[in-house]
């Protein structure tokens, strides 16, 4: 066995359908009296209902997180919180829900509560991101690590069919790449497996019929397992990829993950056997790549970095990109086999 250090990351985690009843326990134990319940404009609702959960524990409600946390919206959330004596803060959401939330946290310290509603895994990672000047900027830093997760698989319960696929897939990156990271340990292997095959399980249940709580609850737990691999090992090509694609050319998130990952496995295969028998024996298959790619594609999600909104004179640019920097990847960055794999996502092709 190789060396390895592992380190474990501090959370609470309450885990269950009916869970969020537990809210006001849990701000409680965290020693607050106080929350700003945070959501995106579409989860207003959700927001609204939590705060009358919360009764005089809500301080009130900010609704306006957005992708990629601009800091002007950061800045002003943090403004509320302090103007209404708030001492925690609630985030319920996605992934942009939980950034606003650890940009808050990241200036002011204030202890934040997730309760996450899609798979994006944010909420047990001590990574944030902030926009400023139309640049966004990522880091990592423990102050910003919510104290506390609620995963109650009823309120994904409104997460639509496609983004649930997508969102799922983006999770099953982190363990993915987490599998044959350099940072990679034996405890963090085991979680990206189970991540993998929870996830891999829901999803085909979740299309079939997206009330079903067992393959929500089923998503929502690899979901947990995925993101906690991705808080713990660093990342390799195919983040890097998804990053340059969303950042320079606007791709969606999730979407532009379950096109890109089973190109990057299959960019990988051959340097990271390990983790490629692990990725195909979780999802069921014999091949990383093409169990992923087949499992995109069984469920309705989109193959094509084309049919989600990028131009074909843009592939040369992200492949510069994409080069740009060296980082740790098991087979080593090759500009002709790096356009390949961006032509392959870009038409959607399964992996040979
Ligand atoms: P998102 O948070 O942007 O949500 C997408 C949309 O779905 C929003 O309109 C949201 O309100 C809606 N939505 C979320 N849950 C819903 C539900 N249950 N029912 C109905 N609608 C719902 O999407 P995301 O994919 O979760 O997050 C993407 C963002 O998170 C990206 O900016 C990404 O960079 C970031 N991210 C950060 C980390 C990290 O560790 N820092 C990890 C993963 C993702």
């Amino acid at each position: 066995m190789k060396n390895f250090t592992y380190n474990a990351q501090p959370a609470r985690v309450v885990f269950g359908a009916g869970s969020l009843a537990k809210l006001g326990a849990e701000i409680e134990l965290l020693g607050a009296r106080r929350a700003l319940v945070l959501s995106t404009p579409e989860q207003r609702a959700s927001a609204e209902r939590i705060a009358d959960l919360l009764g005089p524990k809500a301080a009130g409600v900010f609704d306006r997180a957005v992708m990629h946390v601009p800091i002007e919206t950061a800045r002003e959330a943090r403004e509320l919180a302090r103007k209404l004596d708030a001492d925690c803060a609630v985030a319920v959401g996605g992934g942009s829900t939980t950034g606003l939330g650890k940009a808050i946290a990241l200036e002011s310290g204030l202890p934040i509560l997730a309760i996450p509603t899609t798979y994006a895994g944010s909420e047990v990672t001590p990574i944030y991101g902030i926009t400023e000047g139309g640049l966004k900027k990522t880091g990592r830093d423990l102050k910003v690590l919510p104290r506390v997760v609620i995963y109650d698989p009823e309120l994904t319960l409104t997460l639509p069919v496609g983004l649930s696929v997508t969102s799922g897939i983006n999770a099953i990156a982190h363990a993915a790449e987490g599998l044959y990271s350099v940072e990679g340990n034996p405890v963090m292997d085991l979680m990206a497996e189970e991540g993998i095959r929870a996830i891999g399980r829901a999803l085909p249940g979740i299309r079939a019929n997206p009330q079903d709580i067992e393959a929500r609850s089923d998503a929502l737990y690899g979901a947990w397992l995925c993101g906690i691999v991705l808080g713990n090992v660093g990342m390799a090509l195919h983040h890097k990829l998804c990053h340059t694609l969303g950042g320079t050319f606007n791709l969606p998130h999730a979407e532009t993950h379950t096109v890109v990952l089973p190109h990057a496995l299959a960019y990988n295969a051959e340097a990271a056997p390990q983790a490629m028998r692990r990725i195909a024996a979780a999802l069921g298959g014999q091949n990383a790549a093409q169990a992923v790619y087949d499992l995109a594609k069984a469920s309705g999600a989109p193959v094509a970095l084309r049919d989600i909104g990028m131009k074909a004179q843009d592939v040369d640019k992200a492949c510069d990109i994409a080069l740009q920097n060296q980082y740790p990847n098991p087979r080593p960055l090759e500009r002709a086999a790096i356009r390949q794999l961006l032509q392959d996502a870009f038409e959607g092709k399964r992996p040979a």
